[in-house]
């Protein structure tokens, strides 16, 4: 009997201990790394920007695991997910490499996510190589009537699958989004966007030092920020560039209400409906 009882409490404390452990996932990019300010810049093969990019990420993770997170997964989510490797990242993270989809993994219900090396969306004034998912192909995104970028879409998508966001690290404008969006979140801002492809940038060492403690405050915050979460029907309007107009048969073959010939609107009844139908490329 002691021991049956003896056994259970073992099994609840394990229960207990799954259900406590603190994962963080981060979403990495490539054009909000500080000295990262030029279009060739960001190619996956530049080994400046590997390194570059790599250290803030390790960085992160020292600062967020110093914090109290028990796991940090980070996503390899620049262009075509190539940028990093099992070699340098840091030794106690986990990489996904790869493409992920619409959801993103989050349907496996981290503790919170993260952002490193984010960019501002498209249009942004001062926001360093500004886009919303395609530079050359997309215009603007709208959601609600509200221009949105990869912060606001990805931290809403996060919200539906009850994830808080408590962190993101780019420059100044990309921190200003988030910051308009969960204001509790920690930002690490590593460069000043002087004009699209002008900055103004902290040191490696410096930004990297920065984001550490971000990330160690941020980590902190696990279960005292609230996931954000937008109520109601929602429409995702897709404005495509010049060049990218909408192909003659945009209706019926992707399933939207054509609004002019660069403009494409989608309709679901929440976030992750109306996520879902969007196509973007
Ligand atoms: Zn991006």
């Amino acid at each position: 009997m002691a021991k049956t009882a003896l056994l259970l409490l073992v099994c609840l404390l394990g229960a207990l201990q799954a259900q406590t452990k603190k994962t963080v996932f981060l979403i990495t990019d490539g054009e909000g790394v500080a000295g990262i300010c030029r279009q060739e810049q960001v190619e996956t093969t530049n080994p400046e920007l590997r390194a570059l990019l790599t250290a803030e990420i390790n960085a992160a993770v020292d600062g967020l695991l110093a914090g109290g997170a028990d796991e940090v997964i980070v996503w390899d989510g620049h262009a075509n997910s190539s940028t990093l490797s099992a070699q340098t990242i840091h030794p106690k993270a986990k990489l996904v490499i790869g493409g992920l989809g619409r959801t993103m993994l989050l349907e496996r219900g981290f503790s919170a996510i993260g952002f490193i090396a984010q960019h501002s969306k498209a249009g942004v004034r001062s926001g360093i190589m500004a886009h919303s998912y395609s530079s050359l192909g997309i215009q603007n995104i709208r959601l609600n009537g509200k221009p949105v970028g990869e912060t606001e879409t990805r931290t809403m998508l996060a919200g539906w699958f009850n994830t808080p966001v408590i962190l993101l690290t780019g420059d100044v404008k990309a921190a200003e989004e988030m910051k308009a969006l969960v204001p509790e979140a920690e930002t690490a801002a590593v460069k000043e966007g002087l004009a699209r492809y002008v900055c103004l940038s902290m040191s490696a060492a410096a930004a990297q030092e920065s984001i550490r403690e971000a990330a160690r405050r941020a980590a902190a915050k696990i279960g005292k920020i609230q996931p954000y979460k937008i109520s109601g029907p929602v429409t995702i309007e897709i404005e495509y560039t010049t060049r990218n107009s909408l192909r003659i048969d945009a209706a019926a073959a992707l399933g939207g209400e054509v609004l002019d010939d660069r403009t494409i609107r989608y309709a679901g009844k929440d976030f992750l409906d109306a996520w879902t139908k969007a196509r973007m490329w």
